[in-house]
């Protein structure tokens, strides 16, 4: 049975049961044709006696013996009764079981019927009529009368008289059946063959509707696996599809040495032709970039993509390491060659991360993820193609739980922000500085340096970045209500920055609140601008017209020019704690600071010294001319509650902390 489809078994078990379905009708409908017939024949025998004959007799008549006229007249009525039933033979019995009459009408040799006294007879006797049909007999009289008519109807009719108790006497007739049986026969022939058609229609429309119903699910079910394993957009294997092949291609055997590779590609600011381009041409890219790859790949490899605008080409068999990074170097090439999207010229660089089997991972999804881990330190030292190293990974497996642990945090209000105070020359409370922390259920406070970094690369930094800055407000906005109107600085990354609904949430948040955006700054350090000055600079350039603060944090660490700085619409910036903290011991740090204070001073920038932990720091800052400073000499971050002796003790720069 296993060899045959689906389809040819359901078609063989359904051919059966309609089989079996029509053999039982069929017998049911020849049993009702004959019954009705036998039936009729009978009713017709009962009205030929009832009408014709019995009138005849009277109640006397049958109990004694036939007068000569009484049978002539019998003889008569018998013969002519052609009108109606053709009568074979009659008996006519008293109720004594003696016969009191007898013909056979149309026999012209003489018979000498049984007068013998039947079952039926006795039957008929107590008032029932009894038929039957027969086709063949034993005794000789009947077997003459057989011959001559081939079958008869055999009837018994009791004759009842108004008044009497019981039948008088019964008629005993032979009809002849032939013609009957014949036509039974013609008949059910007939509806048989109705019946076996109207089944072979009947099936033959239930196996076309299942085998069509089939095919179409078998289709269905097909455009669903394909769609399962290919990317829409650009029908190339998707990420699913690829870890099978990654398996299939780890599973296979290779010379030794040799390895199985993953390279893991990336288009270098395609956001940005999304952005400006819009998304039509950004799906044109991304199809033009699979159709490139597949076209250089060949037969070589698979090439898939695993979303956004990130590929993955899959290479089986690769001889050495600097084979693979040559592959990967002419993908690249490949893909750098100008090319038009809708009339755009673009030229797209791409960076690329490697990872091999067996040399670095074990299976698919160990080849996956370092090839990413590779491929984001490419991206991020620009260095074009990168081979996975243990050392750049933080994928660790408890890295990868605390991850998936944040994505919860995040949802679960486990992020608690504290605030750090920043300290005016006079004393006052200048504002605050939100800094994150997450209450781990098991690990307990972590710091920002242990989620913040995966958070960037995994993308969750939107959404930690959204509770952070929906928090901070909330909590200014309390400030704010109680009659102290305190700035809050919120710190944002790179990939926050540079994401296309930022400006909008913030304001947002401003609305939501009911807050002054003036009392929001945003933190970004150097580096965050200059990866993608351009867009920084429109990003913050719509905050700032907003009338949101910024601030530039960790100033002197990035390789930012200050005639750079110069052109954005900057309120702040923050010497890095690097500087500060060997300000007093290191000439060339207390040099930078110096400078610093001085050209934050000559372009209207409030200076923020960060990191300021003892006295002796504070004080050469003062003997600066720095106005602001932040450091664990003031105050470390403490939960807001914490802060209220801060917003009713005036402060100075001379470190005297208000406790409690
Ligand atoms: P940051 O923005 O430079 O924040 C200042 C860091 O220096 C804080 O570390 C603070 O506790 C620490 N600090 C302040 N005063 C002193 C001092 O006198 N001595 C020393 N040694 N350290 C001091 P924290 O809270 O661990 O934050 C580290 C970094 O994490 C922050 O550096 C910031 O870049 C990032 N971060 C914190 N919260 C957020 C956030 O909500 N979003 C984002 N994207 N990054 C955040
Ligand atoms: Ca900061
Ligand atoms: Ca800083």
């Amino acid at each position: 049975m296993r060899r045959f489809s689906l389809l040819q078994r359901f078609a063989v078990v359904s051919l059966l049961l309609v089989v079996v379905l029509g053999v039982l009708m069929a017998q049911l409908l020849a049993t009702m044709v004959s019954k009705r017939a036998l039936q009729s024949a009978t009713d017709a025998a009962v009205l030929t006696t009832t009408v014709a004959i019995q009138p005849l007799l009277t109640p006397a008549d049958l109990a004694n013996t036939l007068p000569a006229e009484k049978a002539a007249a019998l003889d008569r009525a018998v013969s002519g009764s052609r009108g109606g039933t053709e009568i074979a033979r009659i008996k006519i019995w008293r109720h004594d079981g003696g016969v009191l009459y007898l013909a056979d009408p149309h026999t012209t040799s003489p018979v000498h019927p049984s007068t013998v006294p039947s079952d039926e007879l006795a039957e008929a006797l107590e008032g029932n009529i009894e038929a039957e049909v027969i086709s063949s007999s034993d005794e000789p009289d009947n077997a003459a009368l057989l011959a001559r008519y081939g079958t008869l109807l055999e009837v018994y009719v009791p004759i009842l008289y108004d008044g009497e108790p019981g039948p008088a006497g019964v008629f005993e007739l032979y009809l002849p059946y032939q013609s009957v049986r014949d036509s039974i026969r013609a008949d059910t022939l007939q509806a048989i063959s109705l019946l076996a058609g109207g089944l072979v229609v009947l099936w033959l429309g239930l196996f076309r509707t299942v085998a069509t119903a089939s095919r179409r699910l078998r289709d269905e079910s097909r455009r669903n696996e394909y769609q399962a394993l290919h990317d829409a957009l650009t029908g190339l294997p998707n990420r699913t599809a690829l870890q099978v092949r990654i398996d299939a291609a780890i599973g296979q055997h290779r010379a030794p040495g040799h390895s199985a590779v993953l390279v893991l590609l990336d288009l270098d600011r395609f956001r940005d032709v999304n952005d400006t381009l819009g998304h039509g041409h950004g799906d044109a890219l991304i199809r033009e970039t699979a159709a490139r790859l597949t076209a250089h790949v060949g037969d070589e490899g698979v090439v898939a993509r695993l979303g956004g605008d990130e590929f993955g080409v899959l290479l089986p068999d690769v001889s050495s390491r600097a084979e693979a990074v040559l592959a990967a170097e002419a993908f690249r090439a490949a893909l750098r060659e100008p090319l038009e999207v809708d009339g755009v010229p673009l030229v797209v660089e791409t960076s690329a991360g490697l990872s091999m089997h067996p040399a670095d991972a074990a299976d698919a999804s160990a080849m996956l993820q370092h090839a990413d881990v590779a491929m984001y330190v490419a991206k991020r030292t620009h260095r074009g193609v990168v081979v996975y190293d243990r050392a750049d990974d933080e994928h660790s497996p408890e890295r990868l739980r605390l991850l998936a642990d944040l994505a919860v945090a995040i949802e679960s209000g486990q992020l608690v922000l504290h605030y750090q105070p920043k300290v005016g020359v006079d004393g006052s409370l200048q504002g605050v500085e939100a800094l994150v922390r997450w209450q781990h259920p098991e690990r307990g406070l972590l710091p920002p340096a242990e989620f913040i970094p995966a958070a960037e690369r995994t993308g969750l930094i939107h959404a930690l970045t959204d509770v952070v800055l929906a928090d901070a407000v909330a909590q200014a906005k309390l400030w704010y209500d109680a009659g102290t109107a305190t700035p809050v600085a919120v710190n944002v990354s790179t990939r926050t920055l540079l994401d296309v609904g930022f400006a909008d949430r913030v304001m947002a948040q401003l609305a939501v609140h009911r807050m002054p955006p003036s009392l929001l700054c945003i933190e970004i350090t150097e580096t965050t601008i200059m990866e993608d000055p351009d867009r920084a600079r429109a990003v913050l350039t719509r905050l700032a017209e907003a009338g949101v603060r910024l601030s530039i944090d960790d100033f002197g660490t990035g390789y930012s020019s200050l005639a750079y700085l110069k052109t954005l619409p900057v309120h702040e910036i923050k010497i890095d704690r690097s500087f500060v903290a060997a300000m007093t011991h290191s000439e060339p740090d207390r040099v930078i600071v110096d400078s610093t204070v001085a050209l934050g001073r000559r372009l209207g920038l409030a200076v923020v010294a960060e990191g300021v932990e003892d006295e002796a720091t504070r004080d050469a800052l003062v003997g600066l001319g720095c106005e602001l400073a932040q450091g664990f000499l003031f105050s470390r971050p403490v939960p807001a509650a914490d802060l209220r002796a801060w917003f009713q003790v005036p402060q100075t720069m001379s470190g005297a902390r208000p406790t409690g």
